[in-house]
């Protein structure tokens, strides 16, 4: 099941042809979107999606997003849903001529199954270079580190190179050797009853499910730290987990072909504090 709305609220046919083949969103990736995952008719993190996607608009220099709109679009899909949990892409592109309208739509899509079973089993990691140092992302913004752009090319054939290694994601690392995130997701290490995550300053995306997940665990005792992770230091974590809207939190179970020490009880009490948050 798919449900596409248009930002005036009209709700479209998903089979039908709607965007033009010029559109800059096709043609050069020059866009932004957010994925929201959907769960008992609410959209989770509403608020921190809108307002990336308003930050990643600017960083293009896009205009900036009829916010209101969104939510109508967001409440449009919702209405005319009639599964069950769903992921919810909010896409936002150039349009046709860069002087003028952008191209924006909210698209309700099901989830694949292998996402449920990555949340309930965990995955196999790969860690590969991202190239990238630290302080890139600040000396040189015109690389767009830290958008949730549409050029996500890199990143899918990052994913095509975990699969030949036998894995199903990856953890990329910087040209130090610290930990930056994974091509759709953020990276979470638990150690000594605290969390910790790479600062988005780095050059990748603030996760919303990483603060929520943050949100969950200080509620549940947890102590909560955003700081530089050395990838070398993973393997000693009593749990490394990617988090995203759409996987949740998921458990890294191994990395580079070694097994992880188990973390499934680490996962049960964090995932339970995450979905603390929404009950
Ligand atoms: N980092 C990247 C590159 C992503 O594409 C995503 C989401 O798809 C995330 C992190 C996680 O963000 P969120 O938890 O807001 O979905």
């Amino acid at each position: 099941m798919r449900v596409l709305a248009f930002l005036n609220g009209t709700v479209a046919d998903p089979d039908a042809p709607h965007i033009r083949v010029e559109d800059l969103g096709l043609m050069r990736g020059d866009g932004v979107f957010e994925t929201v995952l959907v769960a008992d008719g609410e959209p989770r993190e509403l608020r921190p999606h809108l307002d990336r996607l308003a930050r990643s608009a600017s960083m293009l220099e896009l205009p900036e997003p009829d916010d209101e709109a969104w939510q109508r679009a967001t409440r449009t899909v919702i209405d005319n849903w009639t599964g069950g949990e769903f992921a919810l892409k909010l896409v936002y592109t150039r349009g046709v001529d860069p002087a003028g309208e952008p191209t924006a739509f909210a698209l309700g899509l099901e989830i694949d199954p292998k996402v449920f079973a990555a949340r309930r089993d965990g995955v196999a990691v790969v860690t590969l270079e991202r190239g990238i140092d630290p302080g890139l992302a600040e000396r040189a913004p015109w690389l767009l580190l830290g958008a949730k752009s549409l050029s996500y090319a890199i990143n899918m054939a990052a994913v095509r190179e975990a699969d030949r290694r036998g894995a199903a994601d990856v953890i990329f690392t910087a040209t130090d050797g610290s930990v930056l995130e994974g091509p759709t997701s953020n990276v979470i290490v638990a150690k000594d009853r605290t969390l910790y995550t790479p600062p988005p300053a780095i050059g990748i995306l603030p996760g919303t499910t990483q603060a929520a997940v943050f949100r969950g665990a200080e509620r549940a005792g947890w102590s909560t730290k955003i700081e530089p992770i050395r990838a070398a230091d993973l393997t000693s974590a009593d749990g490394v987990f990617l988090s995203s809207s759409v996987r949740k939190l998921t458990r890294v179970h191994t990395l580079d072909g070694t097994p992880l020490p188990d973390s499934t009880a680490i996962h049960a009490e964090l995932a339970q504090a995450y979905e603390s948050v929404y009950a």
